[in-house]
């Protein structure tokens, strides 16, 4: 299948174009960039003109960020052709759920990926979840936003989320392990005083079962990287670390299991964007979203340092 991709920037030159590439199922016939292209394929600087020109493509990829995605993607959905979306799936929920019901009343698919569940050792952590009980959880995701970031001023305005930018994948991670649904109860969001969006974040959960579920999301992070979950149960504690790429239960790395043949994120993405294309139908989970959302309503707001590139 042919499929445009909008928006080129850092994810989609680092992750979007290889994975397409060795894709058996699609072939980038078309880029939508105002300054961004790749070499040897059709450029498109808005989105109207490559749906009018272009109706032989059927998928579109977005990698906007997340506030000018919801026009993109309304404008894509509208002109019949079917959507994926880069994470977080909007800038809103009510986006997000506008997405969804056009995406019904057109009948194409709509995929808000999570790319970080695809990480390697996420059903891995699933699986050994599922009979456990559990009785602490803690997400600690702090990075350098200078050296992930660079440049980006998207990030911090309104609807760019700050820290909840790497903070959301942590996220999409613990809704997908954990076998009951959690709620936030409490958020301190850390704001620099010349910024709209958090460079810090702390987060309680309510778990139905008792635990206690709690993140911390730091983008003042030197040196090392941690993108790490813990998880306490009544059998052992699980870590996944890397994001996702590492596991160990009570300090051990479990045997690997049978190596399915599609290794990282982006391919496995565009491999269920496939299967969903051969399907038919919707597959947006927005609960990463939700909780995101909430801190941001909750949240109690300290300001910090201001803060520079
Ligand atoms: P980016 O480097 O800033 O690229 C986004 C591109 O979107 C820009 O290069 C720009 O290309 C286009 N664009 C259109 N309207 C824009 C606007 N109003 N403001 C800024 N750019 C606009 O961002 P990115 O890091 O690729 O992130 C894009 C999305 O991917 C985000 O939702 C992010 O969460 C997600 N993501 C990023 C990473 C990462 O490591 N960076 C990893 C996973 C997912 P033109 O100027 O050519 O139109």
């Amino acid at each position: 299948m042919d499929i445009a991709l909008m928006g080129i920037g850092k994810i989609a030159q680092d992750q979007h174009v290889p994975a397409i590439a060795a894709s058996p199922d699609f072939t980038l016939a078309a880029t939508v960039s105002r300054h961004g292209s790749v070499p040897g394929v059709a450029a498109f600087s808005d989105i109207d003109s490559l749906l009018a020109a272009r109706d032989d493509i059927s998928v579109i990829s977005l990698c906007l960020p997340p506030v000018p995605r919801f026009d993109a993607a309304a404008r894509a959905i509208r002109a019949g052709r079917h959507v994926m979306l880069e994470k977080p799936p909007g800038a809103t929920l009510a986006e997000c759920h506008a997405l969804h019901r056009l995406a019904e009343a057109h009948r194409v698919c709509l995929f808000a990926t999570w790319h970080s569940r695809e990480a390697d050792k996420v059903p891995v952590a699933k699986a050994w979840l599922a009979d456990k009980r559990l009785r602490a959880l803690r997400v600690i995701w702090k990075e350098d936003v200078r050296r992930w970031h660079p440049g980006q001023e998207w990030i911090w305005e309104p609807g760019g989320m700050g820290v909840f930018d790497p903070g959301i994948n942590a996220l999409s991670i613990v809704t997908e392990i954990l076998p009951h649904d959690i709620h936030l109860t409490s958020a301190t969001l850390d704001v620099p005083e010349n910024r709209q969006t958090p460079i810090g974040a702390e987060l309680t959960f309510y778990h139905p079962e008792g635990a206690e579920v709690s993140a911390v999301f730091d983008w003042r992070q030197e040196g090392d990287q941690t993108w790490t979950i813990v998880a306490e149960t009544d059998a052992g504690t699980l870590t996944l670390a890397d994001g996702g790429a590492r596991i160990k239960i009570d300090g051990a790395a479990p045997p690997p299991a049978d190596d399915t043949p599609l290794s990282g994120e982006y391919p496995r993405l565009y491999a269920k964007m496939a299967r969903l294309l051969a399907r038919g139908g919707i597959d947006m989970d927005l609960r990463p979203m939700v909780h995101v959302s909430d801190a941001l309503a909750l949240g109690h707001r300290r300001r910090t340092a201001p803060f520079t590139e």
